[in-house]
């Protein structure tokens, strides 16, 4: 047992979590909610796991070191009813959510109403409204249904309607409402969040989902960097009675105190190392097989000017996607599941600065971009993803004062549970993303021992619902 922790005191509690990612936290926030003392155990230096920023180029440029945009908190069913601004959070909310570039010097823009969006794009605008139009009123509805392990729909016939199209491949989707190369290559690069080729079934899913928050809530930063969202479900959760020790890595369930409820933030592959010889055969072999996905290869940016878009609305929204069709989309896409690149990567950009001044010096601005490339890859894609950015902003490359890069290896040592640079903790197609990472869910055969990180349903994303059902679990088993 490594002295460490052996050494360490873990407070008396009901519960205890280990790890602070947003699911770790929103489980014990749940169950602090109900009344248990809960410790939260982490091993990194700084809390939040894939929510955290830091000074990674010049000193007083704050980057958001993995999550940027969090359209998930304020649409999630937990997250979004707990009360963050009364604890001192604030959001960010660019006037348009998405900006799609193309060559022609335009952009395609998510923007809050339907009726912009689809003017926005073009001949296409009839197949976007169509799509999206009678979704918007229902988005809750479709919230509640979409952030939950399978089960019965709380709104079956409407919810059976929208799965048809969600369940569908994002390419097939995109050919079937837009007829232009516009409306395409923006579907696509929606989709491109999802992490799998844009032919695989499920991926129209996490389109439909991200438009429609974007509709409904917007796509917000967490002004100051996304620690402050850490800091206020910190903060909250201190109020119910909980704490949170930092270097603290747990390497085996014997190096805890006995509680009501173990509930581990972790991915199966470091469940596998945790729990060791106490799992069982079967459900150990269920463990090995599950499946990770590629990585991601992020640039953080010390700007001294903004972006110099040439389409002047990529300035308006937070979010910028640069392919330049849905060709070029699907094919960065499928190329890391053969191990390879794209040299024209579809690259997903964020620029909180232009909203959000807190982030860098008067005058000054930031950018965060990333690409996907294998699981585990060590190769350089900065020059692939930075000639991106200057094909659709000119001249971009003389406004960079420093940059961080971060490849599959820097995020696995960042935040153990990024397996091979995997963002997402373990692929979410169709034969993952329900059954998560086995039929069990939640539940291990460890009485008293969950697992609670996006590795368990509804998978990737910073909304705290995988932590909330695993809490759920545990409430319900000791109730
Ligand atoms: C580059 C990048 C960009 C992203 N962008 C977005 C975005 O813009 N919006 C969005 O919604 N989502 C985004 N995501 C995804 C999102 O960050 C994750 O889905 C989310 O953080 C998962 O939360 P979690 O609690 O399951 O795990 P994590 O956030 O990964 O947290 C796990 C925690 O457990 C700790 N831990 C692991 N093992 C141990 C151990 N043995 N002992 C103690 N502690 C341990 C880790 O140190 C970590 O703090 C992004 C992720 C990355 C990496």
């Amino acid at each position: 047992m490594p002295s460490q922790l052996a050494k360490l005191e873990v407070p008396k509690a009901d519960a205890i979590v280990v790890g602070s990612g947003p699911n770790g936290l929103a489980a014990a926030i749940c169950l602090g909610q109900a009344g248990w003392k809960v410790v939260v155990l982490e091993a990194a230096d700084t809390p939040g796991g894939g929510v955290r920023s830091a000074e990674l180029t010049l000193p007083d440029f704050v980057h958001d070191i993995c999550s940027s945009v969090y359209a998930m908190v304020v649409c999630s069913p937990f997250l979004s009813k707990l009360p963050l601004e009364k604890f001192g959070l604030q959001w960010a909310y660019p006037p348009a959510a998405l900006a799609h570039p193309m060559d022609d010097g335009t952009a395609a823009v998510l923007h809050k109403s339907v009726d912009e969006t689809a003017h926005s794009l073009g001949t296409d605008g009839a197949g976007y409204r169509k799509l999206m139009g009678s979704l918007v009123s229902r988005w809750q509805d479709i919230m509640e249904d979409s952030f939950a392990p399978l089960r019965l729909p709380r709104h079956p016939v409407f919810f059976a309607k929208f799965g048809l199209n969600a369940i569908r491949p994002a390419t097939s989707l995109a050919e079937a409402y837009f007829k232009t190369e516009r409306g395409r290559a923006f579907f696509a690069g929606i989709t491109a969040h999802s992490m799998l080729p844009l032919d695989k079934l499920t991926t129209s899913a996490v389109a439909l989902v991200l438009a429609l928050a974007a509709h409904a809530r917007g796509w917000p930063f967490a002004r100051g960097g996304s620690q402050q969202l850490t800091s206020v479900l910190i903060a909250y959760l201190k109020s119910l009675g909980g704490e949170v020790i930092t270097n603290c890595r747990v390497e085996s369930l014997d190096q805890l105190p006995p509680a009501r409820a173990t509930l581990l933030d972790v991915t199966p592959r470091q469940l596998l190392k945790i729990a060791g010889d106490r799992l069982p055969e079967s459900y150990r072999h269920k463990l090995e097989r599950y499946r990770y996905g590629v990585g991601a290869y992020k640039i953080d940016w010390a700007l001294h000017q903004p972006i110099p878009w040439r389409a002047q609305e990529c300035s308006t929204a937070g979010t910028v996607h640069l392919s330049g069709s849905l060709e070029e989309a699907r094919e960065s896409e499928r190329l890391p599941w053969q191990g390879r690149t794209s040299d024209k990567p579809f690259v997903l950009l964020t620029q909180p600065s232009l909203f959000d001044p807190s982030r860098a010096p008067a005058g000054k601005h930031t950018a965060w971009g990333y690409c996907h490339v294998p699981n585990g890859y060590s190769g350089n894609m900065t020059e692939a993803i930075e000639n991106q950015v200057e094909r659709f902003a000119p001249g971009f490359r003389d406004c960079i004062a420093a940059r961080s890069v971060m490849g599959p290896v820097e995020f696995e040592q960042h935040n153990a549970n990024l397996i091979g640079g995997d963002i997402g903790g373990g692929v979410a197609d169709l034969g993952q993303l329900f059954l998560r990472p086995t039929a069990s869910l939640y539940k291990t055969p460890l009485k008293g021992v969950y697992l609670c990180s996006a590795s368990t349903p509804p998978a990737p994303g910073v909304h705290g619902m995988c932590g909330y059902f695993a809490a759920q679990a545990a409430l319900k088993l000791r109730a």
